[in-house]
């Protein structure tokens, strides 16, 4: 297949793009390498990915909300799907600067869902995320009423599930919603807990906990979720779809034991009050994803944190001055 992928330097991005072209499938990721966090990472990313793309993937630095390039790229590569994993990601930023939330995620995937219409691509993955989900009792299901998003970033994905909902009626666009539960892996996000608790730990660097540390999170690892994003390219009609790791979660501070395990390190350790914007426990039901993509997660936490720790230890030369700068 050909595939258009937005967010191709982000982690999601990067790893769903090292699937497609294992699987031969040829790509044009875009991305407009924005400094939500620290560019270096992205271009490692990117790096990554060229080294073996033997010619299949073809990187466009360039916004979403840019509709000429858009139907430019829509018209010169004519994609059989295209995978949107652009957006600006994260609940607690998303309370600070709202408005490009709105813009990225919201805009950013009205404009794509019209320009693939006008170019006649009839299949769309969309990444939502596991936070419309708040104020509801875990597990999870995607029957579950969602009308309650505690921040502008969950607002903000189930909008556009609503919208490509609209879209999907108005012009029989296939689109696969998926809701991401807490992603992590190597090359992973340093706005995220974590990376960024590795790095603090490795470098005695404080970390800072919002609550006692009980709060239970359904990780996933990037491989199992980039397995679910190219397996989603099938489905036809509408569907949300979570992808989690499955009744597994574990607790803030069982994932702080792993790590000082595999790092031979104690964590410094400061509290601070709870955020009533962060969920408190995230636990996926994934019979749907089991039954319409046949995907399970594969990596247990123990295997995952560990290919995480041991990633960081050997990047650390050039990313840990990059983090220790970001302090996100
Ligand atoms: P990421 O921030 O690493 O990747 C997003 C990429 O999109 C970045 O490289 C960024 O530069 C790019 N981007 C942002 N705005 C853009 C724009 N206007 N034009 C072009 N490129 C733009 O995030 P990720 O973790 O890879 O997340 C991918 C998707 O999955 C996002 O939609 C996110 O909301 C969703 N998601 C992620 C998680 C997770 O745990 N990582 C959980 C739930 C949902």
């Amino acid at each position: 297949m050909r595939i258009l992928l937005t967010g191709c330097a982000g982690f999601i991005g990067w790893k769903t793009c090292e699937q497609l072209l294992d699987a031969g499938h040829t790509i044009t990721g875009l991305d407009n390498l924005n400094d939500s966090y620290p560019v270096a990472l992205k271009k490692w990313r990117l790096g990554e990915l060229e080294k073996g793309s033997q010619g299949h993937f073809q990187f466009v630095e360039g916004d979403l909300l840019d509709r000429k390039l858009l139907a430019r790229l829509l018209q010169d590569t004519k994609p059989d799907a295209v995978i949107n994993l652009a957006a600006r990601a994260g609940v607690r930023a998303s309370i600070a600067d709202p408005l490009s939330y709105v813009e990225t995620n919201l805009s950013g995937a009205v404009g794509l869902m019209e320009e693939m219409c006008r170019a006649g691509v009839k299949k769309l993955v969309h990444a939502s995320s596991s936070s419309v989900y708040a104020g509801q009792q875990p597990p999870f299901n995607e029957d579950q009423p969602v009308d309650r998003p505690q921040s502008p970033y969950a607002a903000s994905k189930k909008a556009s599930e609503i919208l490509a909902h609209a879209w999907h009626d108005l012009y029989q666009l296939d689109v696969s919603v998926l809701r991401f539960f807490t992603v992590y892996g190597p090359g992973g996000r340093p706005d995220m807990s974590p990376l960024k608790f590795i790095h603090r730990i490795v470098q005695g660097e404080t970390i800072v906990l919002y609550g006692n540390g009980e709060q239970q999170r359904d990780f996933t690892f990037v491989d199992d979720i980039a397995r679910g994003v190219v397996a989603s390219l099938k489905p036809a009609g509408f569907e949300i779809i979570n992808l989690g790791g499955g009744n597994e979660p574990i607790t803030i501070n069982q994932m702080i034991e792993l790590m000082e395990g595999f790092v031979g390190k104690k964590a410094i350790i400061e509290k601070q009050a709870w955020n009533p914007a962060d969920m408190r426990h995230t636990a996926a039901d994934i019979t749907k994803a089991s039954r319409l993509l046949n995907w399970i997660p594969q990596v247990k936490p123990e295997v995952g944190f560990k290919e995480l720790a041991d990633w960081y230890l050997k990047e650390q030369a050039w990313l840990a001055p990059e983090l220790s700068v970001y302090n996100g």
